[in-house]
């Protein structure tokens, strides 16, 4: 499953697999960074997500602006696999899972505010402990604990 091809905008800016207006087109650290050099003239390639964050902490305003609507996307995406699956816990992992507490303290109040209550009792919006290597871990641990796909049956 890929949750962040959910398309929350039908006319939205093109996403990475060819659809328009998907959660990730808005919710990813490239949006992020589009967004703040967007508004500050920057080359994106000059930015990165601890730029961004390190200026949102000094409060610049570009940077407080764009980190808002970060977490306000991240929020809704967040909330609607809330209002569908009421995980007992969600782990947001990538780019800028490695932030801060910050970060899922922002998005854990902005889904309390807008997840079906019944849906969110139960549930934890926690940050990956392995950060952004998480995913590559978990395709590597797959590998190493499946039995051998292909073996040799051949007997001379
Ligand atoms: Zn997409």
């Amino acid at each position: 499953m890929e949750f962040g091809h959910i398309i929350i905008n039908f006319d939205g800016p093109s996403c990475s697999c060819g659809s328009r207006g998907c959660f990730e087109a808005y919710a990813s650290i490239r949006a992020l960074i589009q967004d703040y050099a967007r508004l500050t003239g920057i080359n994106p390639s000059d930015l990165s997500r601890k730029i961004i964050t390190a200026n949102y902490f000094a409060g610049e305003a570009a940077a407080m602006e764009v980190m808002e609507r970060h977490l306000d996307y991240m929020a809704i995406g967040i909330t609607s696999l809330i209002n569908i699956f009421s995980p007992q816990k969600l782990i947001i992992g990538g780019g800028i899972s490695d932030a801060g507490n910050f970060y899922e303290q922002e998005i854990s109040r902005r889904v309390a505010q807008r997840a079906m209550p019944d849906t969110f009792s139960n549930s934890m919006i926690v940050r990956s402990e392995m950060g952004n290597e998480a995913c590559l871990l978990g395709c590597a641990s797959r590998v190493f604990s499946t039995p051998m796909l292909f073996h040799s049956n051949n007997s001379y």
